[in-house]
């Protein structure tokens, strides 16, 4: 849509790029599969949207953390293969396994997983999460054999089936740390015990972004994309266009307000800046409900041609920069302003965001706050 058709603020979401992604992330892959990670609505951007997208570029899979982000998938009418994999006690395994969704499983939820494929009266589909090392989700490998005697109980009885293993790495946006060979290595192992077992595994997989980008051994037979789909990069230094990546999300709003003020004019809560000379400030509507991290002093908003930065604190709706004493105030007033985009021509991205908050691009994208219409074009 054009931008005068737009909300008075939105988050666009520019499905082709997403396309490009995947298909970016498909050519670094090959012969592995994609799995698009949309969980956490498609780390801002839209699940259902973002997740047709991924499949119409030759996504084969869905990953996402919960049960109920893949019942919304399935709700909307997307049947593809689709993993969740983080679960409580109180999870919904039988809708999952009523709804065809894949089920990682830490060992712990076989009991649960069994009595949903009971009730449904068809076999679970269950991939079994190694924690080799990250310390998290998964089964300890001094407990692997044991669950796999479980599981495979269980499958002969044709109560599930053993589709999957899979793990997540700790430190593969650091490629030269040896931690990742280790976790390789107590996954080969794993994967190994598990086909000894008699599982008939569909699909082994460990790999993130920064892995598919750095680590083409990690690939096995799938990899699990998320940052890479969105066009931003999973390391702290490279840029999305370093890997041919295109930033899918542009998070823009109209300045609200223009004025000259005084030197010494404070600024926001606490009054923390003061402006050096005579200037004009810019008020932007968009704060922390909205998702801008409160802790962000000197993130840059784009106006027109140039860049400016956020002084004082942002607050909950709204947040000020500087436009400094040569501003055209008629001219700059209910202008476009974009916090972060493509980056092309120079204009600010998630990961400037990033380092003016002290986070990483992922928080940056996926803390959007509903509030923020998702306008997919
Ligand atoms: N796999 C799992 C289990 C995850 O939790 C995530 C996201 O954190 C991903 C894959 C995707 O990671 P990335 O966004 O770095 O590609």
């Amino acid at each position: 849509p054009a931008v005068e058709r737009l909300p008075e603020r939105a988050a666009v979401v520019d499905l082709e790029a997403i396309r490009h992604n995947v298909r970016v992330v498909r050519t670094v892959a090959e012969p592995a599969r994609v799995m698009a990670v949309v969980k956490a609505d498609a780390y801002g951007h839209g699940a259902v949207p973002v997740a047709r997208a991924a499949l119409e570029a030759g996504a084969a899979w869905l990953g996402v953390a919960h049960i109920g982000e893949a019942l919304t998938l399935r709700a909307a009418g997307i049947d593809a293969p689709t993993l969740a994999w983080l679960h409580t006690p109180d999870s919904n395994f039988s809708a999952a396994v009523g709804a065809g969704v894949d089920l990682g499983c830490s060992g712990w939820e076989l009991g649960r997983i069994v009595d949903a494929a009971r009730e449904q009266q068809r076999p679970a589909r269950v991939h079994l999460k190694i924690d080799t090392g990250l310390g998290r989700n998964g089964v300890t490998p001094d407990r692997w054999e044991a669950v796999l005697d479980e599981a495979t109980d269980y499958q002969d009885q044709g109560l599930l089936r053993v589709v999957g293993v899979f793990s997540h790495l700790a430190v593969a946006d650091e490629p030269d740390r040896p931690e990742t060979d280790v976790q390789l290595d107590v996954f080969r192992d794993a994967v190994a015990l598990a086909e000894d077992a008699g599982c008939d595994l569909e699909v082994r997989h460990i790999a993130n972004s920064p892995a598919i980008f750095s680590r083409p051994d990690t690939h096995f037979d799938l990899v699990r994309a998320g940052i890479s789909i969105y066009g931003l990069s999973p390391f702290p230094d490279q840029s999305s266009s370093d890997l041919g990546l295109r930033p899918a999300m542009t998070l823009r709003t109209l300045v609200s307000q223009c004025k000259r003020v005084p030197a010494g004019q404070g600024v926001s809560y606490g009054l923390t800046y003061r402006t050096p000379g005579e200037s004009a400030l810019g008020l932007i509507p968009l704060g922390y409900a909205d998702g801008v991290p409160r802790t962000s002093n000197g993130g840059p908003v784009r106006i027109g041609d140039r860049t400016y930065r956020v002084v004082g604190r942002v607050a909950m709706d709204q947040l000020v920069v500087d436009l400094g004493p040569d501003a055209d105030v008629e001219a700059l007033a209910g202008g476009e302003a974009v916090l972060f985009g493509t980056g092309d021509d120079g204009g600010p991205t998630a990961d400037d965001w990033a380092r003016a908050a002290g986070t990483i691009n992922y928080e940056i994208v996926t803390r959007i706050s509903p509030r923020v219409p998702r306008i997919h074009i």
